[in-house]
């Protein structure tokens, strides 16, 4: 096979990446040694902020200004500073197919890679309730948020719908924070989910309490212990109303659907040992390792 040979490669530009890159210059990596494929269009940045800062709708948070590791109090490192490094950094750039076998990776685009050693930083995506075959769940107006294109789409259409009403599935951290910025942004919230109350795996009943009664204080409507179980849409494909379970329905302009994550395998599916929906990892797998982050700080709503 006639493929350029790279030492290390890392696929996966996201908040791992971001932080393995800066680790491999710390460790003194060569020019041209390190080579990141990620399927975004950007350097790695930090992604909690596209749920809280980056949907202000005041003097929102905007790249450059927040590549990783600025999330840690590290440097900012855009573009120029992977060049500044050596490190090959490919962007829009998806890894379709891998063979760790042969030690080889194909973008989407056709060209393949072999590598001496691999990184997996892909990270995870969001479940989406078209998994569920929920009625109507390809309705328009309806979003997930993941990437920083998802939060432009976001923040494109809270603009088009202010003073609209908004209906926000989950109450976990992304329903709890998305509903904050909505609101924020000048629209109506009803939130819906089945739990009991605001993070039940996180919160005690007194501290749900405690945000809930904040929550319902800033006007957002909370619908507890039910579920979704179908969007209508009109003429445009668009959503117009969310029917609950218990039979009631909402009318809306908009849906923010924050169900959880599911871990992204991508090309490597099959080829790796897998455990609980993702790839079994140690700190030394062979030749290889895979690699998640918790970022660095955790905060929580937007008010
Ligand atoms: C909106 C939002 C808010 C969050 N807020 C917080 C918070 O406040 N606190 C906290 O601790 N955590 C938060 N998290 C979770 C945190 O962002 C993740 O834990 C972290 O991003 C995981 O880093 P990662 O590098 O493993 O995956 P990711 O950051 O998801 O990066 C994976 C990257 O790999 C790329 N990729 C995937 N497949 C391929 C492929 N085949 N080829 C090339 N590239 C590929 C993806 O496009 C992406 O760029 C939040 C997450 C989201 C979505």
């Amino acid at each position: 096979m006639d493929a350029a040979m790279l030492k290390y490669v890392l696929v996966g530009g996201g908040v791992a990446g971001g932080y393995a890159a800066r680790e491999f210059v710390k460790l003194g990596v060569d020019p041209g040694e390190l080579a990141i494929f990620s399927k975004e269009a950007v350097a790695p940045y930090e992604r909690p902020a596209l749920s809280k800062a980056y949907l202000f709708p005041e003097s929102p948070a905007r790249l450059p200004g927040f590549h990783t590791c600025v999330g840690s109090g590290g440097e900012r490192q855009a573009p120029e500073w992977y060049a500044d490094n050596g490190i090959d950094l490919h962007l829009n750039s998806e890894i379709a197919k891998a063979d760790t076998k042969s030690k080889t990776i194909t973008t989407a685009a056709g060209k393949t890679f072999e590598y001496g050693s691999l990184l997996i930083a892909t990270g995870s995506t969001f479940i989406n309730l078209a998994d569920f075959k929920t009625p109507g769940a390809d309705a328009g107006g309806i979003h997930y948020l993941r990437e920083v294109n998802d939060a432009d789409n976001l923040v494109r259409e809270m603009k088009d719908i202010k003073g609209g009403e908004a209906v926000v599935v989950g109450g976990g951290y992304i329903g709890v924070e998305l509903a904050a910025c909505l609101a924020l942004n000048s629209i109506r919230v009803t939130m819906v989910f089945p739990d009991p109350h605001f993070m039940p795996r996180l919160f005690t009943p007194e501290i749900a309490s405690f945000y809930e009664g904040y929550y319902k204080g800033k006007g957002i409507n909370i619908i507890k212990g039910t579920s979704v179980t179908a969007f209508e849409k009109d003429d445009q494909g668009n959503v117009t109303k969310v029917i609950l379970g218990d039979g009631r329905s909402l009318s809306t302009n908009l849906v923010v659907v924050g169900i959880g994550a599911k871990p992204r395998l991508g090309p490597f599916k099959g080829q790796l040992e897998e455990e609980k929906g993702g790839f079994k990892v140690n700190l030394f797998y062979a030749n290889l390792q895979v690699f998640s982050c918790l970022n660095p700080y955790i905060s929580f709503g937007c008010f």
